[in-house]
């Protein structure tokens, strides 16, 4: 079982919390098409054959492609071993989103559809730098599900500066009222690269108290239990039957392949990087660097992504792993978070309870292997 991400890095114009690799120049955009094609013949075997379950088209604004820009890719795509329905996710813009956009994508695989959305708030979405309004955002889910997509994900942001508890619910109600599948809430982050970092170093912006953003977290978990979410990760809520086959896959182990300029690689011993350039991957498809996991990276990387989901850490799975002085190491430092109910073991589990998700980082932090 694997997943192949392909990075799409073109964005018409960029947001302002954004560090993800991506250009507004679009001009090469046909030669780089031709050139995860050709990735993804060169590196066919990096899985060895293993079955692919989750196709992702991430970015970037993998909806700046036309169809036939993706007919190209999963041409491309046609040797690897295909489960026989695997996911198949497109990221896309809700400005991209139009009738006609649609209706050329619909008869392509794609069976999920992840929207950008972040906010319902024209201000909110003004101070971000995204290109649509609420309205459109709207419109395009809309128009999805009507085009027949039964598999909507939307993405929001909270922890804006300025929000308050009443326009944060605001906009989940909105989300709910469009009945979508999934989910995903990232509080907002200060990224140094990212334009809203300058402006924070300037003092011309004032990041939310950090008890509003444990506010806003809470009335986030309450409106998703209450519309009858799973929240599966710390960031995500589901449907019954909808979590994200492929994010899951980061946070279960699964071997996936990394296609695109600054895409990453795993194949369960090494991690790959491809280069994060366009005209230098258009140039040399191959990963540029990599690393070996050792014994202590890869066990605090189970660490951190295990606990982060709803089911949390196998205990079993961990002394198979990692062997038996790994799981007394775990478990002592465990002891007062299970004591204090930050964390709770039931059978052979262990994971965040609710008021432990408000500090996870730091329990992750004291469950690592730091020698
Ligand atoms: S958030 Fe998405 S759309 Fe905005 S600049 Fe970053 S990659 Fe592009």
């Amino acid at each position: 079982m694997a997943g192949i991400y392909i990075h799409i890095p073109f964005c018409k114009k960029r947001c302002v919390y954004c560090d993800f690799f991506s250009s507004t120049h679009s001009q090469m955009k046909d030669s780089y098409v031709e050139a995860v094609c050709k990735e993804l013949e060169i590196r066919r075997d990096y899985l060895q054959n293993e079955t692919i379950e989750t196709i992702y088209f991430g970015g970037g604004t993998p909806s700046q492609l036309n169809p036939g820009d993706f007919e190209k890719i999963f041409q491309a795509l046609s040797p690897f071993a295909l489960h026989p329905s695997p996911e198949i996710t497109l990221e896309a813009n809700p400005d991209d989103l139009t009738s006609a956009y649609v209706d050329s994508i619909r008869p392509l695989p794609f069976n999920r559809v992840s929207v950008g959305i972040q906010s319902f708030n024209d201000k909110e979405l003004k101070f971000l730098n995204r290109r649509h309004n609420a309205e459109t955002a709207i419109q395009a889910v809309k128009r999805l599900q009507e085009k027949g997509f039964a598999n909507i994900s939307i993405d929001l942001m909270y922890g804006l500066p300025g929000q308050n508890e009443t326009g944060w619910r605001k906009t989940i109600r909105r989300a709910k009222a469009l009945s979508v599948q999934h989910i995903s809430a990232y509080h907002l982050t200060y990224e140094e690269n990212a334009p809203l970092y300058n402006r924070l170093q300037k003092g011309l912006i004032r990041p939310v108290e950090e008890e509003m953003s444990v506010r806003l977290f809470e009335i986030l978990m309450d409106e998703m239990a209450e519309a009858g979410f799973e929240h599966y990760e710390i960031s995500n809520f589901a449907q019954a039957g909808y979590r994200s086959k492929h994010n899951a896959s980061y946070w279960n182990g699964t071997h996936y392949l990394g296609i695109g300029a600054s895409a990453h690689s795993y194949d369960g011993q090494s991690r790959q990087w491809n280069v994060a350039s366009i005209p230098k991957y258009i140039e040399s498809q191959t990963p540029d660097s990599f690393e070996i996991i050792d014994e202590k990276t890869a066990y605090n990387d189970f660490i951190l992504t295990r606990l982060r989901t709803a089911e949390g850490i196998d205990l079993e799975e961990l002394t198979s792993l990692f062997g038996e002085e790994k799981k007394a190491y775990c478990f002592r430092h465990a002891h007062k978070y299970v004591e204090n109910q930050y964390l709770e073991q039931q059978g052979k589990r262990l994971s965040l309870t609710r008021k432990g998700i408000f500090v996870s980082d730091g329990i992750m932090s004291d469950l690592f292997f730091s020698i």
